[in-house]
């Protein structure tokens, strides 16, 4: 029985509710009427529901795709401006005791070579990243209680925090690790985690079953209700994602949105980030062997229609995708990149060439976080380091609330002019300063509020005199 409001997994992600679902948009996809009404209530950019959504998904007149693209930039545009938020993602280790199929460090594999960072190494991978210029981490690592306990990875959060090399420092640390008891997210929580993130892999029972054939992972009702036990632990910012090309992706967007749904039923609040993953080559794994693999065109739409189905959720791609990619990506409602990413353990601080075997994935965008800077400022986005809602309080309902009033602009706009002068200084290379520069003159210019354009003038000379971590 269908129940946004139930925490039961089988209720709110019910199988019966996605079937139907399919069914009505599967027959209303040419009904115009129907579907002008759905795109009217879009452009109110509050959102949809998950049927209404779906029709648009399924939909393929050539005029409508048109306006849904359209539809996507324009609330781009209004809730984020031309600002992209820059991470990386930091694997502490890949021992793992489940049978995830699609990922090298499943159980299974045994030519994969096997590493833990110690906090030594961590501390080296973290000053690596500083170096770069990286605030904002993704931490990630395999389930293993031997290897990998709770304890291990509250410890390496310590260690994150509490490097502070040059003017370099980690002020968020999003973690993506396995489901968890509620205690570990309340352990979680006081250790001050940013985002917690945890990608469903596939929402359709049956395949994710058969997809997890072994370890504590195997548990589905476990893994979909883990973010229920993550917000009842405190936690109020929590990452949704699916890894596209397991399933049929009309299944799993219409899940991804339920799910969405039912957060914010359940607890005021809906996700703060969605992640679009897409299946990539690795060791031991061949993308081929996955029947539902999505083509560029349909990743294009689905990510249009989730920026318009969840306006106010940050959207998040990684260097899975390629450059041209994620180029058509940002302008279709993604917020937020990885940039110089290295999916291995240890993998920044040591060269790539060396650590590459013990990869999660193949990267697609193997540019350094430098290029990464200059190709969004060449392109006129905004890139920027701000971590500033995390240390002010804006988390949870308090941020949706500020969000949805499409306020958080007067935040992030400066927040991100800010820090990517404190890069500019501190970490680009002279090309990519030069044009910075000048990109961040025309972003004064378009603050509205003269006061707010004062201070930041006045912040901007103060990070030139060394001042750091200055945020509204
Ligand atoms: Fe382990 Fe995660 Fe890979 Fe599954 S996806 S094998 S849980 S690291
Ligand atoms: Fe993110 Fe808040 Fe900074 Fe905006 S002000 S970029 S929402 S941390």
């Amino acid at each position: 029985m269908y129940n946004p409001k139930s925490t039961k997994a089988e209720e709110f992600i019910s199988n019966d509710e996605i079937l139907t679902t399919i069914e009505y948009a599967q027959n209303n996809k040419s009904n115009i009427s129907l579907i002008k009404d759905i795109l009217l209530k879009a452009k109110n950019k509050k959102g949809l529901t998950h049927k209404e959504a779906a029709v648009l998904m399924l939909c393929d007149y050539e005029e409508i795709e048109k306006e849904i693209f359209e539809l996507a930039k324009e609330i781009k545009e209004e809730y984020y401006g031309n600002r992209i938020v820059l991470f990386a993602p930091l694997y502490l280790s890949n021992y793992c005791i489940n049978g995830c199929i699609y990922c090298p460090y499943h159980s299974q594999n045994k030519h994969i070579p096997r590493k833990k960072m110690t906090q030594e190494e961590i501390r080296n991978e973290v000053i690596a990243l500083q170096d770069m210029g990286h605030k904002r981490l993704a931490v990630e690592s395999g389930e293993d209680p031997v290897n990998n306990p709770i304890e291990y990875i509250l410890e390496s959060i310590e260690t994150i925090y509490s490097i502070k090399h040059k003017n370099g420092a980690i002020r968020r640390v999003n973690v993506n690790i396995a489901a968890t008891t509620i205690e570990n997210y309340k352990k979680l929580h006081e250790a001050k985690i940013g985002t917690y993130i945890l990608f469903q892999e596939t929402y359709n029972k049956e395949s994710y079953e058969i997809l997890h054939p072994t370890g504590p992972k195997h548990n589905y009702e476990y893994h979909t209700e883990s973010m229920d036990r993550a917000m009842q632990a405190g936690i109020d910012d929590v990452g949704l994602g699916v890894l596209f090309g397991l399933e049929n992706y009309i299944y799993e967007f219409i899940a991804l949105i339920m799910h969405a749904e039912h957060l914010e039923n359940v607890y005021g609040v809906g996700p703060h980030t969605i992640s679009l993953p897409r299946i990539r080559p690795a060791d031991d794994i061949n993308p081929d062997s996955f029947t539902h693999a999505l083509s560029d065109d349909l990743f294009k739409k689905l990510t249009a229609l989730i920026r318009i189905t969840v306006p106010y959720t940050g959207l998040i791609i990684s260097t899975r995708e390629s450059k041209e990619c994620r180029k058509e990506l940002l302008e279709l409602g993604v917020s937020q990149i990885s940039g110089g990413s290295k999916t291995s353990v240890g993998g920044y601080y040591k060269n790539e060439e060396e650590d590459k075997d013990s990869s999660q994935f193949q990267v697609n965008d193997n540019r350094t976080l430098d290029e990464v800077v200059n190709w969004l400022t060449s392109l006129n986005y905004l890139p920027s380091f701000c971590t500033a809602c995390y240390g002010s309080g804006r988390t949870g309902e308090r941020f949706m609330d500020i969000c949805k009033k499409q306020q958080i602009h007067n935040f992030c706009h400066p927040n991100a002019i800010m820090t990517l002068k404190e890069y500019l200084i501190d970490y680009a290379s002279s090309n990519t300063r030069k044009n910075a520069e000048k990109l961040i003159k025309k972003e004064i210019e378009k603050i509205q509020d003269e006061n707010q354009k004062q201070i930041v003038i006045e912040n901007l000379k103060k990070i030139e005199n060394g001042i750091r971590d200055l945020k509204f």
